[in-house]
């Protein structure tokens, strides 16, 4: 089977998370810090905490921004479930905002007038979580005009978008938002195993999210008596354990240097998709002006549903991975049982009918995808 994505683990990878394994701390130790500061590095951010996943960011992201009971939280439907859950985590309510459909991100002129109405109604949310679906940016500079205007809060969902940009400058430099969060999964660009990472620039927001990552105990000098002993610390939060262990941020430090050379190799595959299925019939994702994708998946889209199921059917009995990002969140059983039903996001519906993402990773070889295009055209 030739996956839709998959991790590169490199000699390098292999021996940086060895000298851990032999070294004094497997988790609360140097390497955690050691990656964070990488990360500012290479995001042109202030500050970094790495988390045990990109859900657990999410969530202490949300927590940090003051969202809970009486708040709501808006998303984008076309995501992975942990957009969404992570505002009911903390007893928010959540809502959606429809797709564009040329880029599969929230529409800025849907958010504008539902902010608008939302306004009208006393129903703002608190924070909006902008995806960065595939790995390209929403138009974020819109984004934060309109938000700015009602005064929501932004956390960038940027779980797929590592390595990319927009407007010149790296996704996680906040540049248009309060928060970013990236995943370091597998099939992510770069990979901790499981873990994630909330960005910011502001220190008050990056203190917060340290002292929840660690159950809310602090034992900062400043904030506790120094006098009583060395032993003593203090719990101010109810905080997690959501901490990303030294083990998996040693070979995040080692992944993170080679995320140019995962992206150039990425946006080639791209590339060789976008001449050799010009002509297929399929619509091809489009980079719009100003947006570099990391091109954490390749999207196409069909003109029905009937002709997506032939073509999954067709590339899965070939042993090509295709697959569906995603099912839209509000037509989970879960989330229908809050409410939401066939029809509230036509777009998000409409794209999920007829998107199929198609392998891109590090691991494919000029073969592959060759072998991929003459399936997909084969028909
Ligand atoms: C993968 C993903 C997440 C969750 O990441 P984890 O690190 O697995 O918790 C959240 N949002 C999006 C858009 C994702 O793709």
């Amino acid at each position: 089977m030739i996956k839709y994505g998959s991790q590169s683990i490199s000699e390098e990878d292999l021996a940086a998370v060895l000298d851990v394994l032999k070294s004094d701390f497997l988790t609360q130790g140097p390497a955690v810090p050691k990656f964070e500061a990488a990360l500012n590095e290479a995001c042109f951010s202030k500050h970094t905490t790495c988390c045990s996943s990109a859900t657990a960011a999410l969530h202490l992201s949300l927590l940090t921004l003051e969202v809970g009971v009486g708040d709501i939280v808006w998303t984008s439907p076309i995501s992975f479930v942990a957009s969404a859950n992570a505002a009911l985590y903390t007893g928010a309510k959540i809502d959606f905002v429809d797709i564009n459909l040329n880029t599969f991100n929230i529409c800025e002129i849907e958010l504008e007038k539902r902010l608008k109405l939302a306004a009208k109604e006393g129903a703002l949310p608190k924070v909006l979580i902008p995806v960065h679906m595939c790995g390209a940016s929403p138009n974020m500079k819109a984004i934060k005009e309109i938000c700015d205007e009602f005064s929501v809060k932004i956390v960038e969902d940027a779980s797929h978008a590592i390595g990319a940009s927009y407007l010149d400058v790296a996704v996680g430099s906040c540049s248009y938002s309060d928060i970013t969060v990236f995943s370091f999964h597998p099939v992510k660009i770069i990979t901790t195993g499981e873990g994630g990472a909330a960005l910011t620039n502001c220190s008050v927001l990056d203190q917060k999210l340290k002292l929840l990552r660690s159950h809310g105990i602090t034992r900062d000098n400043s904030l506790i008596s120094s006098d009583i002993g060395g032993w003593y610390y203090e719990q101010h939060e109810l905080g997690f354990n959501y901490r990303m262990t030294d083990i998996q941020a040693a070979l995040g430090t080692s992944q993170l240097k080679k995320l140019d050379e995962f992206i150039v190799k990425r946006q080639s595959i791209a590339d060789r998709y976008n001449i050799t299925l010009k002509d297929s019939g399929l619509n091809l994702p489009i980079e719009p002006i100003g947006v570099e994708s990391s091109w954490h998946l390749y999207v196409v889209r069909t003109n029905d549903k009937y002709k997506r199921r032939k073509l999954y059917d067709r590339l899965i009995s070939a042993k090509i991975g295709a697959n569906v990002h995603y099912i839209p969140i509000h037509l989970q059983p879960y989330y229908q049982k809050l409410g939401y039903k066939l029809g509230d996001f036509p777009n998000a519906e409409l794209y999920y009918d007829t998107c199929l993402t198609i392998p891109i990773h590090p691991n494919l070889s000029e073969d592959d995808i060759g072998f991929i295009c003459d399936v997909i055209v084969s028909d």
